[in-house]
């Protein structure tokens, strides 16, 4: 086994640089070129068909079949003069990645190229092999997917591929993208009516989503020798190297040249596809990047999201390399996150998370501010139930990731302009020298545009023009947390709105009405707003006497689900049916239980055939030193000492691995899924993972280098 190890390291060596050639500097003129979007649909439909198109797209309707037909006429002859030969229904099951299934435009009954727009709008794909939570018996084994038009069709390879969302037969819900649009669409709904109050002219408000997305990247070779990495996208075991973070010389240091030429070809690959990728630099931990693209609609950015992650991967196989979107593939290096910054855009094209300096938008800004706040405060735990996976969990609270407990930071400026709305009626304005505003209203008091502090410890943060959902996990898809986002969202700007609405009939002057509702709003939300260190103990002591709660695994987590409350905010906005919730969290129970398994499975694998047998065989020579050293009437004490060492871990690892197999052979007993989930969670990895890791990881210092098994930390870690 070590042969893998030292093999991988002895071709690192042997790398060439892949050349990656920019088509042109100015991007401008290849970007999005492999996208059949609302530009292309321009040019290439006739006026009347693109304006039922548009207008479609806008008010969340129904294509009809004669518009379908003359959109897919001509992306078939779009995407043919690019040298497509098939299309596909591209869609987001609850594995959390995407699928395609090919179909040639090629009729070979026909003889000709064919692309109808029945085909287009839906295709039938087997729906058995999908996750389904239960909704889908095996002999309804049938599954719709129906284009998206709100969505740009993109070319990839030779393929047409067109964004739907996928449902079953009985018509429920299957994939991540449904759920999604539908609180796009409530939250669009809430907030214009809420909008309007301000502004008649505001029509429609789109919700905006910029992901940072956060990675590692290691040599293939290193990769494929490291089974655990193979298996589970993370090391199960592995001692810190001597050098890890804690120079923090990595973050915005210069890039690594082959990482340099991965991240230039990708990116290229991108801007072909209209992801709008924008920023990349080094994260904190050694071979940690990020990549952040331009702000979008949130269903387009998470399909660009989606499509990044596959090109990423894509790409990275051309440079030899692994990209790894596990949340936490390293112990006690920072885990990836992927930071969803959110806002709320009107038609009018004014961002109502943007102070400003006109007082009545002052208000607006105000009004999305606070009842933002209280959505969070109302329904943290569906929140945190939104980010909560299997790998999200080890990285939440730890190293340099926020922590469970749903909090939100505001900063000082907005504290205390809060704090002065919520307890006066009459405040003072101060005459600041430059970006000073009045909000119009004599109880509100003024907001400097430049709200400048940050706070990385927290899940939820204002960042001056949008909120920053920085808990959600790198290898999640997006729809998820911004469903629960977009939703909780709407839901507390109708309340808003009713509740105005209500005082303005009884006779009240309809900005007094606002500001009475948003104090009230601020008094009973306070406790979520949090500015101190996220990470430190004593949060997680006063987050407890404010009552917040800190969920720390994903079993319990998800119960926010299907809470009363929850099953009732799904349904209220027609987002998901009590069944589909039901499903949809069997779903994330058995994901959770599977992960569980296969870590245990790996470590188990590892730790018997690989670890074990090493130290043994090292032991031997040891043995064999010792009592060498014992004829010649030399103290072998030392030697000794590490062979009992050796012998103790060893034991410790056996005992570990075969009563971690008896639980899970119990636990797999328990027919309910919730109680095995919490079972794993408790039983397994709790119990066992850190105490058979343990003594890996002291076996790692103690054996040879040149016999250990495993790629180490410093040889995965260090690329250059
Ligand atoms: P920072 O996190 O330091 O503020 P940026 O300003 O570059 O970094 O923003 C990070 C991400 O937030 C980018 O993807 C950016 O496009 C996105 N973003 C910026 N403004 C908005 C907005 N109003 N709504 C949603 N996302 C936004
Ligand atoms: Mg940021």
């Amino acid at each position: 086994m070590a042969h893998l190890r030292f093999d991988a390291l002895k071709r690192l060596n042997d790398h060439q640089p892949v050349p990656v050639e920019l088509p042109d500097v100015n991007i401008s003129r290849f970007f999005g070129e492999n996208v059949f979007g609302p530009e292309q649909m321009k040019a290439n439909l006739s006026a009347p068909i693109y304006k039922q198109v548009a207008n479609a797209i806008k008010n969340h309707e129904k294509i009809d079949h004669s518009t379908a037909d003359a959109v897919a006429a001509a992306a078939k002859i779009w995407a043919m003069s690019k040298g497509a030969t098939h299309f596909t229904h591209w869609f987001q099951p609850m594995t959390g990645g995407t699928a395609e299934k090919h179909d040639s435009f090629f009729d070979a009954l026909a003889g000709i190229e064919k692309f109808k727009g029945s085909e287009l709008v839906q295709q039938e794909p087997d729906a058995s092999s999908f996750p389904s939570g239960g909704i889908r018996s095996t002999f309804e084994a049938r599954g719709y997917t129906a284009w998206d038009p709100t969505s740009p069709m993109f070319l990839y390879g030779k393929t047409l591929c067109i964004p739907t969302v996928f449902v079953s037969y009985t018509g429920e819900t299957l994939d991540t993208k449904s759920p999604l649009l539908k609180a796009l669409k409530a939250v669009d709904q809430a907030a214009t009516k809420v909008a309007q109050f301000f502004d008649k002219d505001i029509q429609h408000c789109t919700a905006s989503l910029g992901s940072e997305q956060e990675y590692f990247v290691v040599d293939e070779g290193l990769f494929n020798a490291r089974p655990d990495l193979v298996m589970a996208g993370r090391t199960v075991f592995g001692h810190a190297p001597a050098r890890g973070q804690q120079m923090e010389d990595h973050y915005f240091g210069s890039i690594p040249s082959r990482v340099y030429d991965f991240m230039k070809d990708f990116e290229i690959e991108c801007w072909k596809l209209g992801i709008p990728v924008r920023t990349r630099h080094n994260e904190v931990a050694p071979s940690q990047f990020e990549v952040a693209p331009l702000f979008e609609e949130v269903n387009v950015a998470n399909d660009h999201n989606q499509l990044l992650i596959d090109v990423m991967g894509r790409v990275a196989s051309r440079h030899k390399l692994k990209i790894i979107f596990t949340e936490k593939p390293f112990a006690g290096l920072n885990g990836s996150g992927k930071h969803n910054n959110w806002s709320l855009i009107t038609d009018t094209g004014v961002n109502l998370y943007a102070p400003s300096s006109s007082a009545r938008d002052n208000l607006i800004f105000l009004t999305f501010f606070v009842t933002t706040i209280k959505a969070v405060h109302e329904h943290a735990d569906l929140l945190r139930a939104s980010i909560a996976t299997y790998n999200n969990d080890y990285r939440l609270g730890a190293n340099e990731a926020p922590p469970a407990i749903m909090s939100v930071f505001i900063g000082s400026q907005m504290q205390n302009v809060l704090n002065e709305v919520e307890k006066s009626g009459n405040v003072k304005i101060e005459k600041g020298d430059n970006m000073y505003m009045k909000l119009g209203i004599d109880q509100i008091p003024e907001i400097i545009l430049d709200a400048t502090d940050r706070n990385r410890t927290s899940p939820f943060a204002f960042t001056g023009n949008k909120f920053e959902f920085r808990a959600v996990g790198s290898s999640d898809n997006c729809a998820t947390a911004m469903t629960a986002l977009n939703l909780i969202v709407a839901d507390q700007l109708e309340l808003f709105y009713n509740e105005v609405s209500k005082d303005i009939e009884k006779g009240e002057e309809k900005r007094l009405a606002i500001v009475k509702v948003l104090r009230r709003y601020i008094t009973e939300a306070k406790n979520v707003i949090f500015g101190g260190d996220g990470y430190s103990d004593e949060w997680v002591k006063e987050a407890e006497k404010r009552g917040l709660n800190n969920i720390k695994n994903t079993p319990r987590a998800l119960d926010a689900y299907t809470s009363k409350k929850s099953l009732a905010l799904f349904e209220k906005h027609g987002v998901l049916s009590h069944k589909e919730v039901e499903a949809r969290n069997e779903i994330r129970l058995e994901a959770y239980i599977k992960k569980v398994q296969i870590d245990s499975r790996v470590m188990g694998d590892l730790a018997l055939n690989h670890i074990v047998p090493t130290a043994i065989a090292y032991q031997t020579k040891l043995i064999a030193n010792a009592n060498g050293l014992k004829g010649l009437g030399i103290d072998n004490a030392a030697v000794v000492k590490t062979i009992e060492e050796i012998s103790r871990h060893i034991e410790n690892i056996k005992n570990g691995v075969r009563d971690m197999i008896e639980e899970r052979k119990r636990i797999n007993k328990l027919g309910d899924t919730h109680k095995k989930a919490i079972a794993y969670c408790d039983d397994v990895k709790e119990k066992y993972f850190d105490l058979i890791r343990d003594s890996v990881d002291k076996l790692e210092l103690l054996v040879d280098n040149e016999d250990w098994p495993l790629v180490k930390y410093r040889e995965l870690l260090f690329l250059r």
